[in-house]
């Protein structure tokens, strides 16, 4: 059955009350949320290369009507924010229904990772002064010593606008009282914003929740290598907590409730290297 059908059923069966899917308007694929009322714009359901997230529509309609029963159309990186949404209990699984489709669409294979598609391309001077797009993190360790890559990330940070734009397009950034907007953490007024607190402070949230969507650097309009900031915090839960965020509903290990913390953490793989032991 093709994807308007699955969709209407769940509709007209009362499976859902919104499905939250994409649609074309004059050329334009954007979100939308099909309801009973308005069938017939199902005609206008498109499957493209657009990536929003649609999963964080969802816990913003879910938080104004916790009965809402939602639909959604889920790619793999859908699929692992929603995992990561329901740990937070920011959505309810047994109120989301999904439908599956291929990553992307993926060039590459049916339900590829995002992390195989290709980074953006990288110009000449971010090259040589910042961090390539491209970069491998273990290369990247061994080409440049920790001064040169501390330079070179607060060159990437000093371009930072402040737009906000990771933030808001993050899946799993949720929080309704931001730090990034506590004037006593990020002093207001001020550009780039407090290098590197401001970027610091979204990474250290990110730790077991980023689920390596790519959206925030797609998102930033001064190319800041934040995927690759990201991952390489994931890679530092992964080794402390064996913890993958997004591959299961298995909670966080920064998702304590209650007084008693129940993970053990293990010796921590930081691969810090320092100049002292640097041949
Ligand atoms: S890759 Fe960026 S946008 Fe995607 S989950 Fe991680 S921090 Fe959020
Ligand atoms: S940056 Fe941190 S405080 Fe702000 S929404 Fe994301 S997780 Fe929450
Ligand atoms: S999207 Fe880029 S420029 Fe905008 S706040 Fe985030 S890091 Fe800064």
């Amino acid at each position: 059955m093709d994807i308007v059908h699955q969709v209407e059923q769940l509709l007209e069966q009362k499976k859902i009350d919104i499905f939250i899917g994409y649609r074309e308007i004059d050329g334009h694929v954007i979100p939308h949320g099909f309801t009973l009322e308005n069938l017939e714009e199902l005609k206008s359901l498109k499957l493209g290369d657009q990536r929003y997230a649609l999963e964080k529509m969802a816990a913003g309609l879910a938080r104004r009507d916790k009965a809402l029963k939602i639909g959604i159309i889920a790619r793999d990186c859908n699929n692992r924010a929603l995992n990561t949404l329901f740990t937070w209990n920011q959505l309810d699984p047994d109120k989301v229904e999904t439908i599956t489709v291929n990553c992307c669409p993926s060039p590459i294979t049916p339900h590829a990772k995002c992390s195989l598609l290709s980074p953006k391309s990288t110009g000449i001077y971010k090259r040589e002064n910042g961090i390539a797009f491209d970069s491998d993190p273990e290369t990247f360790k061994k080409d440049h010593d920790n001064s040169d890559r501390f330079s070179r990330w607060m060159y990437e940070f000093s371009k930072c606008i402040k737009c906000y734009g990771c933030r808001n397009v993050c899946p799993v950034c949720f929080c309704s009282e931001c730090s990034l907007e506590n004037d006593e953490l990020v002093e207001s007024g001020n550009l780039p914003p407090d290098v590197p607190i401001f970027h610091l402070i979204r990474a250290s949230h990110m730790a077991g929740r980023c689920i390596d969507c790519g959206l925030c650097e797609e998102a930033c309009p001064s190319d800041i290598p934040l995927r690759f900031l990201h991952r390489e915090m994931n890679r530092i839960v992964s080794s402390v907590f064996d913890y993958q965020p997004g591959q299961g509903q298995t909670k966080s290990p920064f998702t304590i409730l209650g007084d008693k913390v129940t993970l053990t953490p293990q010796p921590m793989d930081m691969d810090m290297e320092t100049e002292e032991n640097r041949e």
